[in-house]
C-alpha cells in the first residue's frame, strides 16, 4: 500500500520508499528527563506510535530508536546558555541528577504504557554514549568545522555548512537568531552551537567527563547524531520530533552529521504540531505549570480517552487542549467501546473474508495517507453501522483496528462483557432494592446516598423502565 508522509525538508507530501526494501530506520527525539512529561510531549509520542504501527501494518520491519536526554540540555536551547536542565531539576527535587533521570524516565514510561504506545526497539541514554559523542566532535574538528571559545566550549561553525537551516526554509547561517536570544559575542555566527561544553572551573558538576578538550559535557544536539548513526547506521529513513525541533535542534543534527556521512543523512523529516492551550500558547515544561497524564488520571479520565482525542486530530495541525474537548473524546471513546462490546457479544456467526479484506484496505489506506487517523475513526463507525456484515466479520476487522490505532477497543469491550456477566452480590442488590424503595417514597436524599454507596463499592446503578440495572464498573 502507498505510504505518504509530509516531509518537512521538501515541504511536500511524499511517497515513502525506504532506503533498504522492507526495513525502516526510525529515530524520534525523546524526553529530557528532568520533569514529568506533559500531555503535549505525549501527543508527539502518540503520533510516533501511529506512524510506527502504520508502517508495521504495511509490512515493514521498523527499527525504532528514541533517546533519553539525561545531560546537556540547557535552559536556553537557542543559545547554549543558561543552566543544565537536569542539574536544575535535581536542585528543585533535592536529589542527584542520576536519581531524577531514573525517576522521570520511569514515570515517562508509565505514561507511555498507559497510553498503549509500543516501546522503542532501543532507548539509548545520552550518558551511555559519551565516547560516541566525543568521537563525533573529533571528526568534525578534523574536518575543520569547529572552534574553541576559551572557558566556554567547542563550537560548530555554521558558516562552514552552506545548507544550514534548510529544514526551516533556507540558510540561516550568519543571520542573527531570534531577537529574544541573547547573543553570545564570542560565537562567530549567531547560529553556531556548542558541541562540547567545559565544566565551570569554580564548581564541580554532577555529570562531567574527560575529553580531548578538557573536562565537560556534550552539547544537547550531539547525542541524537551520535546515537542515530551508531544504532541505525549512517543513513536512515525517518526522523521525527515536535514542531519546535526543526528550526534549531534538527538543523544542528543535520549540520553535525552530513559532513561525516554525506547528504542526505535522513530521508524523511516528520514534525508533529504542538498541543497548545486555549490562548494558543505551547504547553511547555520550562513554564513550570503544565498538565501531565497523572492530572488526567486524578480527574478520573481513562488515558485511552486522551489517545482518542489525539487521534481525532491531525499531526500537522495544532490542537488546543480543553477539558470540554477531553470530555467529548471520553464520551466518544466510551460509546465506541460499547458498540464494540455489542459486536463481540454476538460474534458467533460466519466470517466474510472478502469484507474483512475490503475494510482492512480502506482503513489502512486512510492511515497510510499522511496518517489520517480522524478519517479512519469515521470509517470504523461506518463499518460498525454496516448491517450487511456479520458480527464475527466486524470482530476480525476490529482486531486489525486495535493493532493499527492502539485504542485497546477489544480489551475494554471484553471487560464490559465480563462485568455484565459477573453476578451482582446480594448485598449490592439489597442496596439497589433499598434505593428503589426510597425513590418510591420520594426520599431522594436517601436514594442519592445509597447510589453513592453502590458507586463506592465499584458498581453502577442505572434506572430502567422495569426498575434498575446494576453493573460492575470497568477497571
Ligand atoms: P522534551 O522532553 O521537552 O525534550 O520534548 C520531547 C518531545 O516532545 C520533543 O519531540 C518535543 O518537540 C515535543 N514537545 C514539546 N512540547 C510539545 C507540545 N506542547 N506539543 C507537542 N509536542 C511537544
Ligand atoms: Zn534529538
Amino acid at each position: 500500500m502507498t505510504v505518504k508522509l509530509f516531509n518537512t525538508m521538501s515541504r511536500k507530501l511524499e511517497e515513502f520508499h525506504p532506503i533498504t526494501p522492507g526495513h525502516v530506520g526510525f529515530y524520534s527525539c525523546g524526553p529530557t528527563v528532568y520533569h514529568y512529561a506533559h500531555i503535549g510531549n505525549l501527543r508527539t509520542m502518540i503520533h510516533n506510535d501511529i506512524l510506527k504501527r502504520m508502517l508495521a501494518e504495511n509490512g515493514y520491519a521498523v527499527h525504532h530508536v528514541m533517546n533519553i536526554t539525561d545531560v546537556g540540555h540547557l535552559t536556553n536551547d537557542d543559545d547554549d546558555s543558561g543552566q543544565d536542565k537536569m542539574e536544575k531539576g535535581a536542585a528543585r527535587d533535592n536529589k542527584s541528577v542520576w536519581d531524577i533521570a531514573k525517576f522521570y524516565k520511569d514515570e515517562f514510561l508509565r505514561d507511555y504504557d498507559d497510553l498503549n504506545i509500543i516501546r522503542p526497539t532501543d532507548m539509548p541514554h545520552a550518558t551511555d554514549y559519551i565516547a560516541e559523542q566525543i568521537d563525533l566532535v573529533r571528526k568534525l574538528e578534523e574536518l575543520g568545522y569547529t572552534y574553541e571559545i576559551p572557558g566556554d566550549g567547542i563550537y560548530y561553525d555554521t558558516s562552514k555548512f552552506p545548507t544550514y537551516g534548510a529544514l526551516s526554509g533556507g540558510s540561516m547561517s550568519g543571520n542573527r537568531a531570534g531577537a529574544r536570544v541573547e547573543f553570545n559575542d564570542a560565537k562567530r555566527n549567531p547560529t553556531d552551537f556548542a558541541l562540547w561544553k567545559f565544566s565551570p572551573t569554580d564548581q564541580k558538576r554532577q555529570m562531567e567527563w574527560p575529553s580531548p578538550w578538557g573536562v565537560g559535557f556534550p552539547g544537547w544536539h550531539a547525542e541524537c547524531s551520535a546515537m542515530g548513526m551508531k544504532l541505525l547506521g549512517n543513513h536512515f529513513d525517518i526522523h521525527t520530533g515536535g514542531e519546535d525541533l526543526s528550526r534549531i535542534h534538527h538543523a544542528n543534527e543535520i549540520a553535525q552529521s552530513e559532513p561525516i556521512v554525506g547528504a542526505p543523512w535522513v530521508k524523511y523529516w516528520v514534525h508533529f504540531s504542538f498541543l497548545v492551550d486555549k490562548s494558543g500558547d505551547k504547553m511547555s515544561k520550562s513554564k513550570g505549570e503544565f498538565l501531565g497524564l497523572d492530572a488526567l488520571r486524578r480527574r478520573g479520565y481513562d488515558p485511552m480517552a486522551y489517545r482518542y482525542l489525539i487521534l481525532l486530530g491531525h499531526y500537522q495541525t495544532q490542537l488546543a487542549f480543553s477539558w470540554e474537548s477531553l470530555d467529548a473524546a471520553a464520551t466518544g471513546y466510551k460509546n465506541l467501546v460499547r458498540r464494540v462490546a455489542d459486536v463481540l457479544r454476538d460474534a458467533t456467526d460466519d466470517v466474510d473474508t472478502a469484507a474483512i479484506d475490503a475494510w482492512h484496505d480502506k482503513i489502512l489506506a486512510t492511515v497510510s495517507d499522511n496518517m489520517k487517523t480522524a478519517e479512519a475513526l469515521v470509517l470504523i463507525q461506518e463499518m460498525l453501522r454496516d448491517t450487511t456484515m456479520s458480527s464475527a466479520t466486524k470482530a476480525q476487522i476490529l482486531t486489525f483496528v486495535d493493532r493499527l490505532l492502539g485504542l485497546n477497543l477489544m480489551a475494554r469491550a471484553t471487560t464490559i462483557i465480563t462485568n455484565e456477566m459477573t453476578p451482582i452480590p446480594d448485598d449490592i442488590l439489597a442496596l439497589g432494592n433499598a434505593r428503589a424503595a426510597a425513590k418510591a417514597s420520594r426520599d431522594f436524599a436517601t436514594a442519592d446516598n445509597i447510589r453513592a454507596q453502590i458507586d463506592a463499592a465499584g458498581y453502577t446503578i442505572l434506572d430502567t423502565r422495569d426498575g434498575f440495572k446494576i453493573t460492575k464498573k470497568a477497571e
